[in-house]
């Protein structure tokens, strides 16, 4: 009888995987539950809050349409969410769109669940709910950002950065851009920082640096009122994005098996410590640190071990990048990055990147050709 592998979440490492198995591994069933009916390519989010620019479908992609193409007796898609789960049972009980509950066996169980955006601002960089949310949330922010004449992005780590040269870029001539960093240097100083910052300035992006937000409140006329840590006159906006605050989706797992910040605890072949067949990539994992470069080597270093394990064999290390890539695109025709320690030139972090936000990468999500 064939076996069942669980996936928890259907992003960058819950649809890479389920591709994967589904290729390869012939003798596994595959059962996928993602909060959301489309896969997000969120990385272009921050484009994608200014009206006009990407279209939904560049952003959206219909999960059930990316698994039609296996035979129907392999997988099962469920749409709806984990919220409980006994590893030694081998059981995952799971919410449906519709409110059903269901309780899953697996033979493997996939936590790919990512994480959110927990700040009280809703935000469009993730799809915390439904893909009807994400997709109406979305397009509430373009509407805002159309109408506002000032902008506050708080946190200047790299979407930070991003969101606010986007802003900058289409509006920087003529209507007012704020990051607040709450470190010295964007980017938390890395060696790219000074060039993220060179690029932000360029585009008329004001960047308070040691500005740490205590509050923010939505006022009665839709302007939002910020504090900063240690007083000063408060800052208010028509439109405050803050970029700060990943929280993983977790919620669902014994905190025995989580790190103290409640992330999958993992080891060196990412299965989840202390607990029998059940493995954890991307976003939920973060580590060394939250990236989809990062998560595809962990999804294809996911999906080979439980074949391997399905097989009888033994699990192998998972292998990631052998040096670090970090670019971060600063508008539509400049960026900064490096690959190890090697700074990019600004056009090449463009070409790279920065020119489509790799929006065309979404196919190989749908088409399969990512795994
Ligand atoms: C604005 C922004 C820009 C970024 N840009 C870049 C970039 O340029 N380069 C780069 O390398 N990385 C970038 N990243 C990081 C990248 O987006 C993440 O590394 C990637 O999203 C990780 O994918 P994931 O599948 O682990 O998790 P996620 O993308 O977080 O997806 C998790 C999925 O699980 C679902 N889910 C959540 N809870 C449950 C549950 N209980 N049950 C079932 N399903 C659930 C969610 O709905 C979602 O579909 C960016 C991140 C942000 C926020």
């Amino acid at each position: 009888m064939s076996k069942t592998v669980v996936i928890l979440g259907g992003s960058y490492a819950g649809l890479h995987i389920a591709h994967a198995l589904l290729k390869n591994e012939k003798d596994l069933k595959v059962v996928l539950v993602s909060k959301n009916s489309h896969f997000y390519w969120n990385i272009a989010s921050v484009r994608a809050i200014i009206p006009g620019i990407i279209k939904d479908e560049e952003l959206f992609g219909s999960i059930e349409k990316a698994l039609s193409r296996y035979p129907k007796d392999r997988y099962e898609f469920i749409v709806g969410g984990a919220t409980a789960s006994d590893f030694a049972a081998k059981t995952v009980t799971v919410t449906t769109k519709d409110g059903a509950e269901k309780q899953l066996s697996y033979d493997h169980l996939v936590l790919a669940t990512g994480a959110r955006c927990a700040g009280a601002e809703s935000v469009p960089w993730k799809a915390a709910g439904t893909y009807e949310e994400a997709v109406e949330l979305l397009h509430a922010t373009q509407e805002r950002v159309k109408a506002a004449g000032h902008f506050v992005v708080a946190g200047a780590g790299s979407t930070g950065v991003e969101a606010a040269a986007e802003l900058g870029f289409e509006y920087g001539k003529d209507r007012e851009v704020v990051l607040l960093c709450s470190d010295r240097e964007v980017l938390g100083g890395d060696s790219i920082a000074s060039n993220a910052l060179a690029e932000l300035k360029k585009l008329n992006v004001k960047v308070r640096t040691e500005a740490r937000v205590e509050s923010a409140a939505r006022l009665p006329d839709g302007k939002t009122e910020i504090k900063l840590a240690g007083g000063g006159d408060p800052i208010v906006t028509d439109v405050y994005l803050p970029t700060f605050g990943l929280a993983p989706n977790s919620e669902f797992v014994d905190a025995k098996y989580l790190t103290d910040k409640k992330y999958a605890s993992i080891d060196a072949e990412y299965r989840v410590k202390g607990a029998e067949n059940v493995w954890a990539a991307g976003d939920i994992v973060s580590q060394p640190r939250a990236g989809f470069m990062i998560t595809q080597k962990q999804a294809a270093g996911v999906a080979k071990n439980i074949g391997l394990v399905a097989s009888g064999k033994q699990p192998t290390p998972v292998k990631l990048l052998p040096f670090d890539i970090y670019a971060v695109a600063t508008g539509r025709s400049r960026g900064a990055g490096r690959a190890g320690s090697v700074k990019l030139l600004s056009f090449m972090v463009y070409m790279a990147k920065g020119k489509t936000l790799a929006v065309e990468r979404m196919a190989g999500y749908i088409d399969g050709s990512v795994a």
